[in-house]
């Protein structure tokens, strides 16, 4: 979902288009990375003073039960990230700079031996490690 069609479909859902809600919804998109709650509120603060940690909150509910975006814990931590709608993904997650690496993922080939009469809707599959960057930086892989 672009920018548009999200500012659309809110509009739709009867949420006021402000322009503070512009700018998150422009932050929430062009992220690259996984976010937490607090980066994001931290980000929208230096340009909207006075913006509420509260307000910030409940705009990712939004967007959560309208799945633009899904959540998943790192390091005890709830982050953020946009889902990709047009080809679900499995994510590959590193564990010291939290790069998201996505990788095309089709369930349907995978040998897996789902459970009886389960009607799948959705899945999220997230692999953590340490990316080449990482990895190499000190070969301190094993904590
Ligand atoms: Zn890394």
């Amino acid at each position: 979902m672009n920018r548009d069609e999200l500012l659309n479909e809110m509009l739709q859902q009867g949420f006021r288009i402000t322009e503070q809600r512009k700018a998150l919804v422009d932050l929430v998109l062009n992220y690259k990375r996984p976010f937490t709650a607090i980066e994001l509120y931290q980000e929208m603060a230096k340009t909207f003073r006075g913006v509420s940690y509260g307000t910030i909150y409940k705009n990712l509910k939004i967007f959560g039960a309208m799945r633009v975006i899904e959540t998943f814990a790192m390091a005890n931590e709830i982050r953020y990230r946009v889902i990709d709608r047009a080809q679900p993904r499995l994510h590959f997650i590193c564990m010291d700079c939290e790069k998201t690496i996505p990788v095309d993922f089709n369930p349907a080939q995978v040998q897996l031996a789902p459970p009886l009469r389960f009607h799948t809707v959705n899945y999220q599959l997230d692999v953590f490690g340490y990316c080449a960057d990482c990895s190499v930086a000190g070969n301190k892989k094993t904590r």
